[in-house]
């Protein structure tokens, strides 16, 4: 309410009623709880259930809980990739990069090659996964440190069991459609620009595989 002074016609100093706070123990007053009601689903859950925002230098936790969160950006068609939180990227970055879906992703990719140009292929996903676990021949990095791609040592013909070898992005990428005999020749030195970290951030794209 505004209330103004008479003579003047300038706004009253507004009075601030001080409330005095009902004595509380000590100890209860700076206990913290340990746990708190969802709004939506009306559940009492562990704080860690929440989420946290920053605002005004402190922590706030979110009033939904993690779970009616996520059902409801499903509902409401929330889930868009910009919406997504860290810990959801890192889950479907790790959903991408793990050796058994990137086999998968190999296999079909070289399957559809093969088909085009009429190459014989006779590779199953069990023995990428394995392949592509022992990290590259070439430069012997790990699955950890780059991509993992598979090579094959005759370029005319197909994706056979006894014609690849697992490779990393950059060796693949070097060796392009070069004569194996000539490769041979070049592979202790990109094992050396390996081992001195030069190939680090050439390839930006090539997430390695989380094993
Ligand atoms: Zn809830
Ligand atoms: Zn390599």
């Amino acid at each position: 309410m505004l209330s103004y002074n008479e003579d003047t016609g300038r706004k009253a100093p507004r009075v601030l009623w001080k409330v005095q706070k009902p004595i509380m123990e000590y100890s209860k007053m700076h206990r913290k709880p340990k746990t708190k009601r969802c709004s939506q689903c009306k559940e009492e859950k562990p704080l860690n259930f929440f989420g946290r925002y920053y605002a005004r230098g402190k922590y706030f936790l979110k009033s939904w809980c993690k779970r009616c969160k996520r059902r409801i950006n499903r509902e409401r068609g929330w889930d868009h990739w910009y919406i997504l939180r860290e810990s959801e990227y890192r889950k479907r970055r790790r959903r991408q990069t793990s050796p058994r879906i990137r086999a998968h992703i190999i296999l079909m990719d070289s399957r559809q090659s093969d088909r085009r140009h009429k190459r014989k292929n006779d590779m199953t996903c069990d023995f990428i996964t394995s392949l592509i676990m022992k990290g590259c021949l070439y430069c012997e990095c790990s699955p950890s440190e780059s991509k993992m791609t598979l090579d094959r040592i005759d370029n005319t013909k197909g994706h056979c069991v006894k014609n690849v070898v697992s490779a990393c992005l950059e060796c693949n990428l070097t060796r392009g459609s070069m004569p194996y005999s000539a490769w041979k020749v070049i592979v202790p030195a990109m094992k050396r620009a390996r081992n001195l970290g030069l190939l680090r951030g050439w390839l930006k794209h090539s997430k390695p595989n989380i094993v």
